[in-house]
C-alpha cells in the first residue's frame, strides 16, 4: 500500500488468503439458495453468534434496513440513540423506504442510552393518537463515541426493559467482534440478549464485500424476500463469502492488533502541542482527537495537507473531531508516520 489510509477501517484491500480463497471458491446462484459457499458463511455466523439463522447482505445498511423492515410497519416506532449510525448515517432509509419513525434517545459519552428514558420513551398503546413502538435498536461499539464497546449487562438491562413492552432489538454490531476482542468475551455473550444482529465483514476483518444479519429462522427467511426487493438478491455471491470465511476463520483475534495500535496513535498524539486526545477513552480501533490552539489550523486544511503532501488519508467527524481509524493495512510505522505528519503540518503553522 502506498498511501497511508486512516480514513476508516473499510479502505483497506483483502488479503492474499482472501483473493487465493475468492479465486478457488466454489459458487452456485444464490437466489436459488445453491451457493455453497455462502450457505457455508451465513451457517457459521449463525452458529458463532447463537443465533438460528444467517443471511449474506450486500452492507451493513442494508443488513440494518432488512432488520428494520422484518420488525416494524410503516407508522411504527423505534427507538435508538441520537448519535447512532442507524440515524445518522443511513440516509434515512428507515423511514424513506420503512415507513418507520425514528424516536431518538441522546447517549452518554460511552453511547448509551439511559434504560429509565428508554422505559419513558415507550408509546402508551391505548391512546389513539400515538404510533406503536415496535423496536429497540442499540450498537457495538459504538462508533458516533469513538468505537465504544459495550458490555453484555447494557443489553441486559435494555431488555428486561423491551420485554415489559414487547419490543423487539436489534443490534448494529459493525464492528461487533472489535467489542468482543476489547472486552474479552465471546461475540455470542454481546448478542444473547437481541432478536437480530447485523455485524460488518468489511470492515477491521477486511473482506471486501458484505455483512451479514443473524436471528430466528423463520425472521431470516422472511428477511431474504425483503433482501430481494432490495435489490440484494446476489448470484454467485459465494465469490465474495469465500473472502468473508477468511474474515470469520482467521481476522477476529488479530483485531487486537489495531487496537494497540489505536492506543498507540492517541498516546502519541498527546505528546503533539495543538492536539487534544484523551487515550485512555481508546479502546478499540478509533482514535477522535481535537485541534486546539494549533496556530489557527482548520481540521480541514489539515486534512487535505495529509492528503497531499503526504500521502496520508484522514478525516474529520462531527461536530469536531478528527477521525483516526485503525485496521489491518496500517501499523506501528504507519501510526509514526500520521504523527510525525500531523506535529509538522502544526509546527509549520498550516501554510495557508
Ligand atoms: C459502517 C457501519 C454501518 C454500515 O455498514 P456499511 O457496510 O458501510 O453499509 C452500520 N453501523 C455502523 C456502526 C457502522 O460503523
Amino acid at each position: 500500500m502506498d498511501r497511508i489510509d486512516f480514513r476508516s477501517d473499510t479502505v483497506g484491500w483483502p488479503t492474499p488468503e482472501m483473493r487465493e480463497a475468492m479465486a478457488t471458491a466454489r459458487v452456485g446462484d444464490d437466489v436459488y439458495g445453491e451457493d455453497p459457499t455462502v450457505n457455508e458463511l451465513e451457517a457459521l455466523a449463525a452458529e458463532m453468534l447463537g443465533k438460528e439463522a444467517g443471511l449474506f447482505v450486500t452492507s451493513g445498511t442494508q443488513g440494518n434496513l432488512v432488520a428494520l423492515l422484518g420488525h416494524a410497519r410503516r407508522g411504527d416506532e423505534a427507538i435508538l440513540g441520537y448519535e447512532s449510525h442507524i440515524f445518522q448515517w443511513e440516509v434515512g432509509g428507515m423511514a424513506s423506504i420503512g415507513g418507520i419513525l425514528p424516536h431518538t434517545l441522546p447517549t452518554d459519552a460511552m453511547g448509551r442510552m439511559d434504560p429509565a428514558a428508554v422505559d419513558a420513551a415507550v408509546r402508551d398503546t391505548t391512546d389513539h393518537h400515538y404510533g406503536h413502538s415496535r423496536l429497540l435498536l442499540v450498537e457495538n461499539t459504538f462508533g458516533g463515541r469513538g468505537g465504544v464497546p459495550l458490555p453484555a449487562e447494557y443489553f441486559s438491562a435494555l431488555r428486561r426493559i423491551a420485554d415489559k413492552h414487547s419490543l423487539a432489538m436489534h443490534m448494529d454490531g459493525a464492528r461487533l467482534f472489535n467489542a468482543a476482542v476489547a472486552l474479552g468475551v465471546e461475540a455470542r455473550e454481546l448478542v444473547a440478549d437481541v432478536d437480530t444482529v447485523t455485524f460488518c465483514l468489511s470492515k477491521g476483518l477486511c473482506a471486501p464485500v458484505g455483512s451479514i444479519l443473524c436471528g430466528p429462522t423463520e425472521f431470516i427467511e422472511e428477511a431474504r424476500r425483503t433482501r430481494k426487493s432490495l435489490g440484494g438478491g446476489m448470484r454467485q455471491a459465494g465469490i465474495l463469502a469465500a473472502a468473508g470465511l477468511v474474515a470469520m476463520n482467521s481476522m477476529i483475534d488479530r483485531l487486537a492488533d489495531d487496537h494497540a495500535h489505536a492506543r498507540l496513535l492517541a498516546q502519541q498524539l498527546a505528546e503533539i502541542d495543538g492536539v487534544n486526545v484523551k487515550p485512555k477513552t481508546v479502546q478499540t480501533n478509533i482514535v477522535f482527537f481535537e485541534l486546539e490552539g494549533s496556530k489557527g489550523i482548520s481540521r480541514e486544511r489539515l486534512c487535505a495537507r495529509l492528503d497531499k503532501e503526504y500521502e496520508i488519508g484522514l478525516d474529520t467527524y462531527p461536530p469536531n473531531f478528527l477521525r483516526a481509524v485503525t485496521h489491518y493495512w496500517v501499523g506501528e510505522k504507519e501510526v509514526g508516520a500520521l504523527v510525525e505528519a500531523v506535529a509538522e503540518i502544526i509546527r509549520t503553522g498550516g501554510g495557508e
